[in-house]
This record gives structure tokens, C-alpha cells and sequence, in this order.
């Protein structure tokens, strides 16, 4: 999530550059082990690894008691930019740490041998991670990992961690479904199910393999995320479908879920707004959300004058701002000369406050999107307000201008919460589920699907592919007719 990198500079020889070369020359002994019988004996200048200086730096995150570390190295045969987090929790830690060095290590090793054979073509390991914190209280880390080591494709692959900050603990996926074997048979049928339904992968699984990966063992499933309101299981390539499919990312609601489930992971609000799949025996409240919606969306036609209205839209980008991501997406906006509003989250603001302040001059709408991203239905009333008023407070010192419209994390409120807030609501009809495909290419698709004059359309400035696949967005909105408007223009 947070992407911007301290350029300062640390010594060169750290402890994390010595075990790295600890790491290295271990994998060196092994490799010079396991090679052929008949390869030279490596000298021991050969076991060196490549002398690669590189950058680190340490920031705090948006979230409370997690720590951003970068390495950075520009090495022109061997570069790569990773990032991580870190907390107070050793196991935590020590859990990332491992996954790091090991596709470091690994990446390292590989380059180091393509140059031995004369290969001039420069390598890529880029390994970020986002967080979703949850509505059970407990933070899903998804680290992305693509190296590329030559030939003809990049390689992608995920690994995830689940951590509770308040308990420490560090959750695994039996302990969303209580531990229970039957629980697990369905997660297995439900993930097979939402397999063969999904479109991205129509034509490219593979049967056998795809079967195997998704049987009932818990360990086929560790690999997952609680993203709103669903339960995000991750493959690797080749791992359930073929090399166009890329890393599968299947997504199961947690509605589906509601009965295997226990009690913190259960769902407590049908909170995506589009699927609003129906929730038995659910605590009530949720009922304004939809007439809140429909009005927010009405298409507004202009009986009385007749007159030919100009088709609108009102493009919206939550849970930024982004130091690489949003001015990237400003820079489009203004191309097509379009406004938009930003809903952003006061943690992040006070980041990045100079990038709100460029929101705001490029003549875009701020919003409200609460300080830590909360579920707001959960919580009492003075939290509440010490979400929604610290925010507006960082965004009005940030740019010199109050938010004037808010969204609900998750769009989920109730009618308690309306008699608090005095700023409008505003969720949205047209859900990109740009947080969930990561692929420019998507974006187009559902847009162009659900689009309609007086649309609000949900994305997110938070994700590179958002940024890239915009452009596609705006000229295919500008050819239909659309104008871009703030959300409180739309008529
Ligand atoms: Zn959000």
C-alpha cells in the first residue's frame, strides 16, 4: 500500500545484508553441491555473491504498529525493489523475513548463474504487499512477488499472513472455520464452484491439477485474505490453470461462508453493495443502505424542459492517497479533463498531505473515507465521530479545504450512524472490483458492463493497475457521450 521509499541512505554492511550473504553463500554450497559430478570444483571467489549495494530505509505504515521496510537495489544486472512490513510479533516477523530471503536468495542465485553462462539480460524482482484490514480487527498482508530471471515470461506468485494487532496472534485458515473438517469440505466445494464460474479463467484450468490444489486440506487454502467481504483464496501460476490465466485470484463472499465461519469472521452486514446476497438472521440495521444507494444512483431525467441532458458519471477513488498511485491517476483525469472524487483516509493523508493538497488543485472533490478504515456499524458513537472528525480535521489542515461528501468503509452504515454524520453519504452502483483483479485490462470490462447515466463508479487509487487501466476507462466513457463530474454534481 504504502509504496514511497526514503531515498536515505544506510551503511552498506548491515545485519540484513550479512545474513543475506549468509543466506547466499549456504544456498552456494548447496547449488556447488547439487550440480553435476563433472563441473569444476567453484573456487571460492566464485562463491562471492555479486557485489550489490543497495538502499533500505523503515517508515511506519497507516496502520498502527506496522513498519514499511524497503531494500531497494539499482544494480543494473540484478535490480530489485522490495517492500514489507513488520510488527511488534516475532513469529510475524520471522514468517516475512523467511519469504523474503528465500525469493531473494533464490532470485540472486539464478542471475548470478545466467551471467556465469554470458546472459546480458538484466533480471527484476519486485516484491510489494498491501494490507486489508478486516472487520474482525485481524490485518491481511498480501505479498506480491514478480521475478523475472530471463526467457520469454515474468513469474507472479503470492504469499499472505494474517495478523490480529491487539492479540498478537497470527491466524491461519482453520481458525476462520473453527478447525472443523465439514467446514473445510465445503471451503473446498465453494472454492471449486467460484473456479469454474469465474470468466478469467474460463477455458484455461486444468482439470487434474486444479482438483488436486483445491481438496479438502487446509494447507491448499493458506494462501488467502479477508478483503471486505470476501474470502480471497490465491494460486500460482500454472498451479489450477494454464500460463494465460496468470496467478488466479479466487474471490468466495463470506455470505456464502456465513454457517462454517466463526463468530469474528462471520459476516455481520451484507457490506458489498452490488451482491447483496441475502443474510439470515443478521443484526438488523442494514436496511437504509439500499434506499441510501438507490438514491444516490437514481437517474435523474428531465421531463419537464425536454431538453437533451448531457449522459454523466461520477468516477470516485477510495482508500488513498497513494504516492505513486494517485498522481498517476491525476495525471489522467486531466487529460480527458475529468473531475472525480477522492475519498480518502485521514491515516493516509497525514502521510501523504501534499498529495491531498494536489487533489484539491487539480479542481477534484475530497472526500471522508474514515482515519483507520473502519466498520463503522461495529462501533459506538464518540468512535465514530473520532474517526469521521480526525479525519476531516488532517484533510481541511492538509489542502486548507473540509471534505464535503463521505463514504462508509465497506458502505456499510446504519440509521444510528446517519444522525452522526453531517456530511452526505455516497456509495456507489458500479463496483470495478479493481482491488480484487488487479488487472488494467478488467477495469474496461465492468465499467462497460454496468455503466449507466448518473453512475457512480467505484475504484480505488491505491493500485498500479487502476492507474493503467484508467485511460482505457475515459476514452471509452468520452466516445459514449459521458461527462466526468464530481459525485455532489451529479444530478
Ligand atoms: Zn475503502
Amino acid at each position: 500500500m504504502n509504496k514511497s521509499r526514503n531515498k536515505q541512505r544506510k551503511p552498506w554492511i548491515d545485519a540484513a545484508f550479512i545474513s543475506m550473504i549468509a543466506l547466499l553463500s549456504i544456498s552456494l554450497i548447496f547449488l556447488s553441491h547439487s550440480t553435476k559430478s563433472n563441473a569444476k570444483q567453484t573456487t571460492t571467489d566464485n562463491r562471492k555473491p555479486p557485489e550489490i549495494s543497495k538502499e533500505e530505509s523503515t517508515k511506519e505504515s497507516a496502520f498502527p504498529g506496522i513498519l514499511i521496510k524497503s531494500e531497494v537495489s539499482n544494480d543494473e544486472y540484478s535490480p530489485y525493489s522490495i517492500q514489507y512490513p513488520q510488527s511488534k510479533v516475532e513469529s510475524f516477523n520471522a514468517q516475512i523475513k523467511k519469504y523474503i530471503d528465500e525469493q531473494l536468495g533464490t532470485y540472486l542465485i539464478a542471475m548470478q548463474e545466467n551471467k556465469r553462462v554470458g546472459s546480458k539480460t538484466p533480471g527484476e524482482l519486485n516484491i510489494s504487499f498491501e494490507i486489508f484490514p478486516h472487520t474482525s480487527g485481524s490485518y491481511s498482508f498480501v505479498m506480491i512477488t514478480g521475478t523475472y530471471i530471463g526467457g520469454a515470461n515474468g513469474y507472479t506468485s503470492f504469499n499472505t499472513i494474517h495478523y490480529h494487532p491487539a492479540s498478537g496472534e497470527v491466524i491461519e485458515i482453520d481458525d476462520l472455520f473453527g478447525h472443523e473438517e465439514s467446514n473445510l469440505i465445503k471451503l473446498s466445494t465453494l472454492v471449486r464452484d467460484n473456479i469454474k464460474k469465474d470468466p478469467s479463467l474460463k477455458d484455461k484450468v486444468l482439470e487434474d491439477e486444479m482438483l488436486l490444489a483445491t481438496e479438502p486440506k487446509w494447507s491448499n487454502f493458506e494462501k488467502f485474505a479477508l478483503i471486505e467481504d470476501t474470502l480471497v483464496v490465491y494460486f500460482d501460476e500454472y498451479e489450477i490453470a494454464n500460463g494465460a490465466a496468470g496467478a488466479p485470484i479466487i474471490a468466495v463472499p463470506l455470505a456464502e461462508l456465513i454457517e462454517q465461519l466463526v463468530a469474528p469472521y462471520k459476516p455481520k452486514v451484507p457490506v458489498d453493495s452490488l451482491h447483496k446476497t441475502p443474510v439470515e438472521a443478521v443484526s438488523g440495521d442494514e436496511d437504509v443502505e439500499e434506499d441510501e444507494e438507490s438514491n444516490e444512483t437514481e437517474v435523474q431525467v428531465d421531463e419537464q424542459t425536454g431538453n437533451t441532458k448531457k449522459k454523466q458519471v461520477a468516477l470516485t477513488f477510495d482508500d488513498g492517497p497513494d504516492p505513486k498511485v494517485t498522481p498517476k491517476i491525476l495525471a489522467t483525469l486531466a487529460k480527458y479533463d475529468a473531475k472525480a472524487t477522492f475519498f480518502m483516509l485521514g491515516s493516509r493523508v497525514e502521510f501523504y498531505p501534499e498529495i491531498a493538497g494536489d487533489v484539491l488543485e487539480a479542481g477534484h472533490e475530497l472526500g471522508n473515507h474514515t482515519w483507520t478504515h473502519a466498520n463503522l456499524t461495529n462501533m459506538a458513537s464518540d468512535a465514530i465521530i473520532e474517526e469521521v472528525s480526525r479525519t476531516n480535521n488532517i484533510i481541511e489542515q492538509s489542502t486548507g479545504s473540509a471534505p464535503t461528501v463521505f463514504r462508509p468503509p465497506y458502505g456499510a452504515f446504519n440509521n444510528d450512524m446517519l444522525n452522526i454524520l453531517s456530511l452526505p453519504v455516497v456509495l456507489w452502483d458500479v463496483d470495478t472490483l479493481d482491488w480484487k483483479h488487479r488487472d488494467a485490462t478488467q477495469l474496461l470490462a465492468s465499467v462497460k458492463s454496468s455503466v449507466h447515466d448518473g453512475s457512480t463508479i467505484l475504484m480505488h487509487d491505491i493500485h498500479l493497475s487502476t492507474a493503467q487501466g484508467l485511460e482505457s476507462v475515459l476514452a471509452y466513457l468520452t466516445s459514449e457521450g459521458y461527462t466526468f463530474v464530481t459525485v455532489s454534481e451529479l444530478d
